[in-house]
């Protein structure tokens, strides 16, 4: 048992001034006042700093960190105007190809390192690169995706391992052979691989991810459907790309989301990742369901997809977000990026509810963090998000000394101003992962 004494603590109550929090094994015991007679070398004074629950990261492919500014330039003289989305994935496949399993580790284990830095204490790994650069399985099938296990515990980063199933390049498109690291021949393989690692030992939990409407055909998803019936995991891509729409209504008459619902996988624990272009019977099949959206905003800026209709999904759905593509590893600017893409497409400001019970005065900034933490921790079925007894410890602590938050309102300004520069101490189940006590 210990005690972690900052100035201020971020609760489900708001901002409390003087509040301990006592860490008792990986999870959170009482939230108050120092109890009289406590050994002091079990109180760890956190002075000048604001303790919050670790962040979530929803939606990450580790690898692609290794394009990091690597694919910020035009492709050829004059070639600027056709780079996409597209173009970029032909970047990312190269990069794919290249990779051996150490270098998998090596790349998660970077990844990793800055999202922990950054004050992420979860992340959810969409992982698909499955086999060798040739599409032959590894002698040992699951290798590459111990190899992210691996890096998750080298840095102590708790990890959701989200499997991605992936059949196909497209509706009627020829085959990719980029895309053979990626690819299985029939579900029950996925299904398989799933279970073998939900048998693992060690604390991570286990989803399914259909990549996309695109990459699985229909047959594909409702195999995946006792899984989903059963409390299952599964993520997805959806809406992110125009072209994915116009795919997915030319194969089935329908748009993705009614897809993925047809199938029998709209469950509680459906997360839509993207849905930048979605319509409204979209929105509310995910609202009937009960799922979740995981908004990526700076890869969406950096692959110029388009931006979260967030003032659509306000009140609707859960909202939470995810790194993706790790053009930018930091959660202040996700969360920013939510509220600002709603002013600037709605003309006003303060769009996002307030989180209620709060000073309202607090209330848009209280809600931003919830999205950040304790939504994304609901999208991945983790216990923890929130600093309140009996919820796993993973904390974080920011620096409130710093000149950005001088003379300001803190709990605004930790998150419009903040950055991971901020972030000074990290624990993920109780075990402090970054910063010296
Ligand atoms: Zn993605």
């Amino acid at each position: 048992m210990s005690f972690l004494c900052p100035d201020a603590v971020f609760t489900p109550r708001g901002l409390v001034e003087g509040a301990a929090v006592e860490v008792v094994g990986d999870r959170i015991g009482r939230v108050g006042p120092l109890p009289p007679g406590v050994d002091p070398a079990q109180v760890e004074r956190l002075r000048g700093k604001v303790l919050l629950p670790g962040f979530v990261n929803a939606h990450s492919h580790a690898f692609q960190r290794a394009l990091r500014g690597h694919v910020q330039h035009r492709a050829a003289e004059g070639q600027g105007r056709n780079d996409s989305f597209w173009t970029w994935r032909e970047a990312m496949y190269g990069l794919a190809d290249t990779l051996d399993p150490e270098a998998v580790e090596r790349i998660s284990t970077l990844a990793f390192q800055e999202m922990v830095a950054a004050g992420f204490t979860t992340v959810g790994e969409f992982h698909y690169l499955h086999h060798q650069p040739d599409g032959t399985p590894y002698d040992e099938p699951d290798e590459l995706a111990h190899r992210v296990i691996a890096a998750a515990k080298t840095v102590g980063i708790r990890l959701v391992l989200l499997y991605v199933a992936y059949a196909r390049a497209g509706f009627e498109v020829a085959a990719n052979p980029r895309q053979r690291r990626f690819l299985h021949r029939h579900p029950d393989q996925v299904l398989a691989a799933v279970h073998r690692l939900q048998m693992q030992p060690g604390a991570f939990r286990v989803g399914l991810a259909p990549h996309s409407v695109r990459a699985c055909p229909d047959h594909w998803l409702r195999a995946f459907a006792p899984f989903a019936a059963s409390g299952g995991l599964i993520h997805a891509h959806v809406d992110e790309q125009q072209a994915e729409i116009a795919a997915s209504l030319a194969e089935h008459g329908r748009r993705p989301l009614h897809v993925f619902e047809d199938a029998g996988l709209l469950t509680p624990r459906f997360s839509a990742v993207h849905l930048t272009h979605p319509d409204d019977a979209e929105i509310a099949a995910l609202s009937r369901a009960g799922g979740s959206v995981v908004a990526c905003p700076t890869t969406e800026l950096d692959l110029g997809d388009g931006f979260l209709p967030a003032e659509r999904l306000d009140g609707r759905v859960r909202l939470c977000i995810g790194t993706d593509s790790h053009a930018s590893i930091d959660p202040f600017a996700e969360l920013r990026a939510i509220e600002w893409h709603a002013r600037a497409s709605s003309g006003h400001r303060n769009v996002l509810r307030p989180l209620p019970g709060g000073d309202p005065r607090d209330g848009l900034a209280a809600r931003l963090l919830s999205i950040g933490t304790v939504d994304g921790a609901g999208a991945l079925d983790v216990d923890a998000g929130e600093i309140t007894a009996g919820k796993l410890a993973d904390l974080v602590a920011m620096d409130a000394t710093r000149i950005e938050f001088a003379s300001a309102r803190l709990l605004p300004a930790l998150v419009f101003n903040g950055s991971p520069a901020a972030v000074t101490d990290v624990w993920v189940g109780g075990r402090r992962v970054r910063g010296e006590r």
